[in-house]
């Protein structure tokens, strides 16, 4: 017996129906973000894995344990992209654009990470991202989270919710690290494992532990928004105000935070109740140090990306792809003119199956199974007279038209 093979664990196909959601998000985010004239970048899968050790740090899950990394069969250490900011940052870089002015870039595409496959969490899955390099802000930081908002917006997703942070900046974040470790010392042994490694690599990231004892213990947390120097005190103000002026709704979150020091100011995600804890559709902030830290000269930059898996799960279910006409070719005489006719009727701009000719009841039938809005019916005496018999299956009318007529009629009703 042969084997039927399976895609592997957190893998999955993307049929018609998943593709027709993901297209729709796709296109959204491409005119949507063409309006903030950001271009389209496509950017390898395949990518040098000390590029990801340096960017996200070798103490992160991603890279501690969910990379697809292997040696090539030159003795090349490479990987399966887990993220798409580092990648962005090395070809901004690489392409020499550090002195043409703000690049305002976005991606869409695949990315790996070895997780534990859920709902809402795979192994691949795909994310559109956004990346604006050389801008200080705070306007540019509104402006890309106006963006974020109005592309989710379009896709009428509801119940969304926008909340936003500050991280600070290497001038205020070391001593409120410190006093932050002080509290979290002291409740070392009410903390999760997790937490209590990263009091030491990583105290921040206590503070989104998703476990609720944990959650517990950090309600008395100083928080970073209330040890903010003057400089970003002053951007963290300008950003809530830009944000009012346009009408964008958020909360101030404290616990969201960004666990790498390349990280600063800016820090937002915007979440769902509906997907569990895989509510976190999109996450994004500031990130002026990693330009640098990547080898480039001091950048500041800002980005987010979103999960197109988690959005395409909160859209309403796609309509299928429509057959605008069905051809039924009657008798073996007109089977050429019948895939004439098909022809014709895609040149004329309609979406045209043919039925296969043969018994004229199976044809139908096959029209019918594909919802076909108009079925054009030929037979001999419509071959000699170059008409075809169009019949509207909704209204059920039928009239002998020439081919330019039936497309006029087809393409009448189309949306
Ligand atoms: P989470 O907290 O859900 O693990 P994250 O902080 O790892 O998310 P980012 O690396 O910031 O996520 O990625 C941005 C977005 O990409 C997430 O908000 C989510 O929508 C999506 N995403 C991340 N990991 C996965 C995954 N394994 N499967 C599907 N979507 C994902
Ligand atoms: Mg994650």
């Amino acid at each position: 017996m042969s084997t039927q093979f399976r895609s592997i664990r957190g893998i999955h196909d993307g049929l018609p129906e998943e593709v027709r959601r993901w297209r729709h998000i796709e296109e959204t985010a491409r005119r949507i973000f063409a309006r903030y004239a950001f271009s389209e970048v496509r950017l390898p899968v395949l990518e040098p894995t000390a590029m990801f050790v340096r960017s996200i740090g070798s103490e992160t899950d991603i890279v501690a344990k969910e990379m697809y990394r292997f040696e090539d069969r030159g003795g090349d250490d490479i990987c399966l992209r887990p993220e798409g900011t580092a990648g962005t940052v090395r070809a901004y870089l690489q392409g020499g654009l550090t002195r043409s002015g703000a690049q305002r870039w976005f991606y869409i595409g695949p990315m790996f990470r070895r997780e534990r496959p859920q709902k809402g969490r795979l192994r691949q899955f795909q994310q559109i991202g956004v990346e604006w390099f050389g801008v200080q802000g705070p306007l540019e930081d509104v402006e890309t989270l106006a963006m974020a908002h109005a592309f989710l917006e379009e896709l009428g997703i509801p119940e969304l919710a926008m909340e936003i942070n500050s991280l600070g900046c290497p001038a205020c974040r070391p001593a409120y690290r410190d006093k932050l470790v002080a509290y979290l010392e002291l409740r070392r042994e009410h903390l999760c494992e997790t937490c209590n490694t990263r009091i030491d690599s990583n105290p921040l990231r206590v503070l989104d532990c998703k476990i609720e004892a944990c959650q517990a213990q950090l309600t008395e947390a100083p928080e970073m928004a209330s040890h903010l120097c003057g400089e970003c005190q002053g951007h963290f103000e300008a950003v809530k105000s830009g944000l009012d002026a346009l009408q964008v709704p958020y909360q101030v979150n404290p616990r969201i935070v960004r666990g790498l020091d390349y990280y600063n100011r800016t820090a937002f995600e915007i979440v769902t109740r509906k997907l569990g804890a895989q509510g976190t559709v999109l996450a994004g902030g500031r990130y002026d140090g990693l330009v640098e830290e990547l080898g480039g000269p001091a950048t500041p930059a800002i980005g987010f990306a979103m999960g197109m898996e988690r959005l395409a799960m909160l859209l309403p279910e796609s309509a299928p792809d429509a057959v605008d006409v069905a051809v039924v070719a009657i008798g073996d005489m007109v089977s050429g003119y019948g895939l004439a006719t098909a022809d014709a009727l895609r040149r004329g701009g309609c979406n045209a199956i043919h039925c296969g000719g043969g018994a004229a009841k199976r044809q139908f039938k096959i029209a019918d199974r594909e919802q076909a809005r108009f079925v054009a019916v030929i037979g001999e005496d419509e071959m000699r007279q170059n008409h075809v018999q169009l019949k509207d299956m909704q209204s059920g009318t039928q009239q002998a038209l020439p081919i330019e007529a039936a497309v006029a009629a087809i393409m009448q009703g189309h949306r």
